[in-house]
């Protein structure tokens, strides 16, 4: 049996085997361990990191949501401010469509009106109503008109509005010359048929109101409705100089007359007095003929102008309402008119200004170039 050094040997290399393979496995073990740790601590990093992209990304839609909303909602509020004001044209236009069937030469005017109406109220409807998301799978909408493209409507109204107005000017005149002409033949004694039985109409209800009130005793002031036969001195213009006010008639529903250049002037006043005020001056008398000077001068003495001296009697004058709330001397409305109506050759004179001699808030003339 071998002893000694050999078995001594054997053992010390069994032993130095063993210890070398317990400390290749513990550190084996503290290797795995510590990759474990490495990959979890990296896998905590990437997840914050895509947390921090998606909530800034979740930031950013957020302001371009707020930003496209602020967007449409300014979009919006100029639309409506647009339709309100194509609306007023519209209504400013309806009735000059209307009263002017049959009284122009050319009907094409009148149908380029009817289009021109037409047309901008498609663009007031399309722009007031409300936007809907459209379903994603749903055809492309029409675009709404924008601010300047309903506008742009509007203007196309009040362009073939004014050449309405002016077709029928030339048409009326005319026909008023042909009726003059008519009317001074000697053959002619037939009574003639009038083209203006309407306004002939509003005469005798001015002249049966006059009645009405002579009998109660209360004077009823009204507009006078000019004559074809008018020789162009104060209080007897003739009817061919004379045009229509559109909107608003006296209390009696007598219509406004003024004489044509004055009324133009009026007519732009009144739009730029509807686009502050969104309403129509509230007209109370216009033109005066004589017999009426004389009437109203009978009541009121030194109080009236002489007859045959009123600006009302040549069509150059008017009178908004005598309501002192609304267009007394301390009115908005009033401070307005005073800067704004000579901007269309119309002012308000020094004599019945509120520390004139004869104030009266509601008289206004005409005559381009004077302020006061
Ligand atoms: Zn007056």
């Amino acid at each position: 049996m071998r002893t000694g050094p050999a078995r001594r040997l054997l053992r010390t290399s069994v032993a130095s085997v063993v210890v070398l393979v317990v400390a290749g496995a513990t550190f084996a073990v503290v290797q795995v361990r510590a990759d474990h740790t490495a990959d979890a601590r990296t896998t905590t990093q990437r997840a914050d990191e895509a947390d921090a992209t998606q909530a800034a990304a979740r930031a950013a839609a957020a302001l371009a949501d707020e930003a496209r909303r602020a967007r449409e909602a300014r979009l919006a509020a100029e639309n409506a401010a647009a339709a309100t004001t194509v609306q007023g044209q519209v209504a400013t236009a309806e009735p000059v469509l209307a009263a002017s069937e049959g009284k122009v030469d050319d009907e094409a005017v009148r149908q380029a009106l009817a289009a021109a109406i037409d047309a901008a109220r498609a663009a007031i409807t399309v722009a007031t109503v409300p936007a809907t998301p459209p379903a994603p799978d749903a055809p492309d909408a029409p675009d709404a008109p924008d601010a300047p493209a309903i506008l742009a409507a509007g203007t196309a109204v009040d362009t073939a509005r004014v050449a309405v107005e002016a077709a029928q000017a030339t048409w009326q005149q005319a026909t008023d010359a042909a009726a003059s002409a008519a009317a001074k033949k000697p053959s002619a004694a037939r009574p003639q048929p009038t083209p203006r039985s309407s306004a002939t109409d509003l005469a005798d209800a001015a002249a049966a109101a006059k009645v009405k009130a002579a009998a109660g005793g209360v004077p009823v002031w009204v507009t006078s409705v000019p004559t074809a036969d008018g020789d162009g001195s104060n209080g007897h213009m003739p009817l061919s100089s004379m045009c229509l006010i559109r909107w608003g008639t006296d209390q009696i529903g007598s219509p406004q007359y003024l004489r044509c250049d004055a009324a133009d002037g009026l007519r732009r006043l009144n739009d730029a007095f509807r686009g502050r005020f969104g309403e129509s001056l509230a007209m109370d008398l216009t033109y005066r003929s004589y017999d009426e000077q004389v009437r109203i001068a009978a009541y009121y003495g030194a109080l009236a102008a002489a007859p045959g001296t009123s600006s009302h009697g040549l069509g150059t004058a008017l009178d908004v309402q005598e309501w002192p709330s609304v267009y007394g001397f301390d009115t908005e409305r009033y401070s307005w008119l005073v800067a704004t109506a000579p901007t269309y050759g119309w002012f308000a004179p020094t004599r019945v200004r509120e520390a004139g001699a004869y104030p009266e808030y509601w008289h206004y003339e005409y005559d381009p170039g004077r302020t006061s």
